[in-house]
């Protein structure tokens, strides 16, 4: 499903900044024509957008990192910046009303950058090497995310995670959040992983012990209508680097994190 999508998220990306050239009269010779045909934004053009965006950089052990100042930093310090705002004012609101605030948190490029792997791959997922990636439990943090967990629960709101990560994966990522400074409720009961082999029973709609049907969406909303009609929370705030992270409600506000190198429908 997610492989399937990246041409997805480069046709959008090609309308933008397809635009953006456009307007600027910038189109190089070698784009002359983009403007008159369906032709597709350059791949070799995007993928050196994106490493600017990133301000990607191999570190001294050839691991591809985002620089702190680039583009992507800024976008991600703007978004925290309006994210603390909220999260205080909505945690005292909430306690006022004698509510229980929670916050959501997506676990892939929401709080662990998945950079490296994307870039060594050409932006092409594939499940075996994906797993081996994760299972070394060495992702650097997405800029700002261990110190906006850590705030939201300073502000008393309890932090969730929910993620497409398999129940195989959870050791790696409890390993990798805590190697971040995102120690804060990695145990089972906070953090939501896919059970395919044995669903819980609220997702019984779409998925069963016998076959898993749930989209994207279902899987993720259905986790937190869980989290707010059963366990009783009220979540004040979902973070996600996916469109399909945030969609189906339960979350009185979203927050979309920049990602350009994948689309998960
Ligand atoms: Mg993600």
């Amino acid at each position: 499903m997610r492989k399937s999508h990246k041409a997805v998220a480069a046709g959008a990306a090609c309308l933008v900044a397809g635009a953006a050239l456009y307007g600027a009269g910038a189109a190089t010779a070698g784009q002359s024509t983009a403007n008159s045909t369906h032709e597709p934004y350059n791949i070799g053009v995007l993928v050196k957008d994106i490493d600017t965006y990133y301000g990607t950089t191999a570190d001294s052990d050839g691991v591809y990192q985002a620089s702190p100042d680039s583009p992507y930093a800024e976008d991600l310090a703007r978004i925290d910046a309006d994210a603390r705002r909220y999260i205080d004012k909505a945690a005292r609101k909430a306690h006022r009303h004698g509510e229980k605030p929670a916050v959501v948190f997506d676990i892939d490029d929401t709080l662990l950058l998945s950079l490296d792997y994307e870039k060594r791959t050409n932006y092409t997922y594939n499940s075996t090497t994906w797993n081996d990636y994760v299972n070394k439990a060495d992702r650097p943090a997405v800029f700002g995310s261990p110190e906006l967990v850590r705030y939201a629960e300073s502000k008393g709101v309890e932090v969730f995670y929910n993620s497409g990560l398999s129940e195989g994966q959870r050791a790696a990522a409890v390993a990798n959040l805590k190697k971040i400074g995102a120690d804060v409720n990695l145990d089972a009961g906070h953090m939501f992983l896919k059970d395919k082999a044995n669903p819980p029973a609220y997702l019984k709609d779409c998925a069963t012990a016998a076959a898993w049907n749930c989209t994207t969406v279902q899987y993720k909303s259905g986790t937190r209508k869980h989290i707010e009609d059963d366990l009783g929370y009220e979540i004040i705030a979902n973070f996600g680097d996916q469109y399909s992270d945030l969609e189906g409600g339960y979350a009185n506000r979203t927050y979309k994190l920049p990602n350009p190198t994948y689309f998960v429908s």
